[in-house]
């Protein structure tokens, strides 16, 4: 554990956790070791929802808490869009046909379901629930309507963030970085993101993206502090109390 005074953001050392201090000095916390030595006991998951309008920074970030943390889980979703050149199937999603689709959504496969730009997308249960049942935590990569809908299923296992492009116009410049879908689909997409961006009251965390770095950092803080709360320390009070009343 050690104080860096520099202003600028690290987040170095894989499995590293960087925590912004007040002042700029940082806490930085090596290794997921170290946070079973400061929680040594039975907890529970936890659920950490990101959303944001396409091209807000999400699935970087969502790759970064994945990498610096080899305990947390990537939700997989199902979708019926087609593939985009780099996409593999079982690693970005497990892409189906609207028939395949709906025959697991009628048979409760999805946690939740929606539908984005003409397109369906859904969370598979299982993977969920195996989760929280080991006490392991997952992050998501979805949209406002698959994180109420998670609230709804899973309550207080769930932790939503909401990460906001510094301005409106830097959203229309990361879409049409990605152009992968054509001048009508970034239209339409550029008029999802911006009803999008009208949900951001519905979540527990909000922060502006302007450095993806920054943004990661600060994810990490609110993994890191709602995975310290008290309630999700399942198997506290039994270790605490056989200590205190041998
Ligand atoms: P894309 O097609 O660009 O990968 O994703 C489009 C939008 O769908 C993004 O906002 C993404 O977060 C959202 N999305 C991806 N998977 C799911 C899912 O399983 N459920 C919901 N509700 N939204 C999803």
């Amino acid at each position: 554990m050690e104080f860096l005074t520099s202003g600028a953001v690290e987040v170095s050392g894989v499995f590293g956790y960087c925590v912004i201090m007040p002042g700029n000095a940082l806490l930085r916390l090596h290794e997921s070791a170290p946070f079973s030595r400061v929680v040594p006991w039975r907890r529970r998951g936890l659920c950490l929802v990101l959303s944001s309008p396409s091209g807000g920074g999400k699935t970087t970030i969502t790759r970064r808490l994945l990498r610096y943390d080899s305990s947390l889980r990537l939700s997989v979703s199902a979708t019926t869009r087609p593939r985009r050149g780099d996409e593999e199937e079982g690693r970005d999603y497990y892409f189906l046909s609207l028939a395949e689709f709906e025959e697991r959504r009628a048979s409760g496969w999805f946690v939740e379901t929606a539908e984005v730009f003409g397109n369906f997308y859904g969370t598979p249960r299982a993977p969920v629930e195996a989760a929280l049942r080991e006490g392991a935590s997952m992050v998501f990569d979805i949209d406002w309507q698959g994180a109420e809908q998670l609230v709804r299923e899973l309550g207080g296992d769930v932790v939503t963030v909401f990460l906001l492009p510094p301005d409106l116009g830097s959203l229309r410049e990361r879409l049409k970085l990605r152009a992968q879908d054509g001048a009508d689909v970034m239209e339409a997409r550029l008029g999802g993101a911006l009803r999008e961006v009208g949900h951001w009251v519905d979540y527990d965390y909000v922060l502006v993206n302007h450095d993806l770095d920054e943004a990661t950092a600060y994810v990490q803080s609110i993994f890191l502090a709602e995975r310290l709360r008290r309630e999700r320390q399942s198997g506290a009070a039994d270790v605490i109390d056989e200590k205190l009343h041998p």
